[in-house]
């Protein structure tokens, strides 16, 4: 135990930053994810500050056969992010962004928020495609692939990255971009975190906002199938400025929900402009025309905060399990199977969200990234059956495995989206990367040969 503790003490010594051990007051703080559900119980969580106090904690871990952790926005649902007994890498403090909007360039610390990012970039008028979720970390999103509102109009966050620097799993710290260190650069863009830590990601910008358009149209269950083959038929000639996306979830008791609509079951069909008004209006008028729902917010919004309109529902210490998969789109049957699984999704957290994937998201090349899916139209689904924090997650696990088996005949692709794959889905990891795999496993075999970053959407090292 004396050496343990005394190897704490090398450790410390080595980073700029601090470390966290049972042994102190913070440890409880030091060890919680965004899932609330997640309990584990790290030996060291060391909080980096430089690319150098990253590369000291790999090689320390390394060195003492401590199993890693990186940690960035914490919201990995399977709890990737932190180990029972190894080290927690934590980049939370490294969340510096620099914009040089004349370059349209952002530099962002590998531990940055999405949110931090966001404020930067928006400051200027410019915004890079992120998830929806302003708590969520850049770290996870940008390594696993990156959809959200702006992935119609800019593609995933990983298809905008230009360079990154990398703590590679022998200590080395180096740079990957289209010219140096090739084939790392590929893995970066969708391979997750398994070819090393990134401490800054090159981030391309475009221009955005500042105001955005909000639509969001509310429908009972009674009218969930109409409201699916009204989205259906939106999806198919969407212009370019304007993303879809449904969301089955219970409407919150927000001053813009009626009164006696508070915690209903539905789906809020939500269309985003980002161009002309005009043209964000005939979306909504026509989903309106079609179904008039039960309420309605359509308002334009600081793209800001766009970005965090699910935070407060979402927060941290919310218990969560995940599924997903692709659709090809909402097919009849394909209808049938989402009437009857949100039908039965129990209140009030429980949600599930179909990403309308096309645009610019089918004009990148499949090949060009490693990113876990095809480049063909699609709908991305998450069923996250979710509990407020402390409540037992029982039922909406059964729930969310049942609603995926019967959603999953209908699926596309390889396996699904590797940052939706669930605590229970690392047998899905080959199929989601299809034939991306075997080139994947060589470049890990090349930069991780020892699996030292598994704890993720594990690629197995090439023999
Ligand atoms: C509430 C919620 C909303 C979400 N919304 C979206 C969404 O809109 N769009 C979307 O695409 N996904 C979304 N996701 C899924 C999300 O992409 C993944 O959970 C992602 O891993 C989260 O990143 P993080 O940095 O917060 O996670 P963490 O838990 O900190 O990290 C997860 C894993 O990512 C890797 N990683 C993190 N940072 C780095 C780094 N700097 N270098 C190398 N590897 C790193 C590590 O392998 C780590 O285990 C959402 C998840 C949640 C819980």
């Amino acid at each position: 135990m004396t050496q343990v503790i005394s190897r704490f003490e090398d450790l410390r010594s080595a980073l700029t930053g601090s470390v966290v051990t049972a042994d102190d007051p913070d440890y409880d703080e030091a060890r919680r994810e965004w899932n609330g559900d997640i309990d584990r119980r790290p030996s060291v969580v060391a909080y980096c500050v430089t690319a150098e106090d990253v590369a000291a904690a790999v090689v320390f871990a390394r060195d003492a056969s401590l199993e890693i952790s990186v940690r960035c926005g914490a919201h990995s649902v399977s709890g990737m992010s932190v180990g029972d007994a190894g080290i927690v890498v934590d980049l939370t403090r490294m969340n510096d962004v620099q914009v040089d909007p004349v370059a349209r360039r952002a530099v962002v610390g590998g531990g940055a928020l999405q949110r931090d990012l966001d404020a930067a970039t928006q400051a200027h008028g410019l915004a890079v495609p992120l998830g929806e979720i302003g708590h969520t970390g850049v770290g996870g999103i940008t390594t696993g692939g990156g959809m959200g509102w702006l992935t119609r109009q800019h593609g995933l966050t990983c298809d905008n990255l230009v360079a990154a620097q990398v703590v590679l799993a022998d200590g080395r710290i180096v740079r990957a971009d289209a010219d140096e260190n090739t084939d790392l650069f590929w893995a970066v863009r969708g391979g997750g975190g398994n070819f090393g830590i990134v401490t800054s990601f090159e981030l391309a910008l475009h221009e955005v906002g500042p105001l955005i358009q909000l639509g969001m149209l509310f429908y009972g269950m009674d009218r969930a199938a109409e409201a699916l083959r009204v989205s259906r038929e939106v999806i198919a000639d969407l212009p370019p400025d304007v993303s879809f996306e449904v969301v089955a979830m219970h409407a919150p008791p927000a001053p813009f929900v009626p009164e006696e609509h508070h915690l209903r079951r539905g789906l809020a069909l939500c269309a985003v402009g980002f161009g002309a008004e005009d043209a964000h209006r005939a979306v909504v008028d026509r989903v309106r025309g079609a179904l008039p729902p039960l309420f309605e917010l359509v308002t334009p919004m600081p793209y800001v905060e766009l970005q965090q309109m699910f935070d407060e529902a979402y927060g941290w210490g919310t218990r969560a399990y995940e599924k997903s998969l692709y659709l090809e789109g909402f097919t009849d049957d394909v209808i049938d199977v989402v009437v009857d699984g949100v039908g039965a999704m129990a209140p009030p957290t429980s949600a599930v969200f179909f990403y309308d994937l096309s645009g610019a998201y089918c004009d990148a090349e499949d090949a060009s990234t490693a990113f876990s899916g095809e480049r063909t139209p699609r709908l991305q689904v998450f069923i996250l059956g979710m509990t407020p924090d402390g409540v037992p997650l029982t039922t909406e696990r059964a729930w969310v495995r049942g609603f995926y088996d019967a959603l999953a005949p209908h699926g596309i692709g390889r396996g699904g989206y590797a940052n939706g794959l669930g605590v229970d889905d690392a047998h899905r990891v080959p199929a989601a990367y299809g034939t991306k795999y075997a080139r994947l496993a060589e470049i890990k075999a090349a930069y991780d040969p020892d699996n030292l970053f598994h704890r993720n959407a594990n690629i197995i090292p090439a023999p």
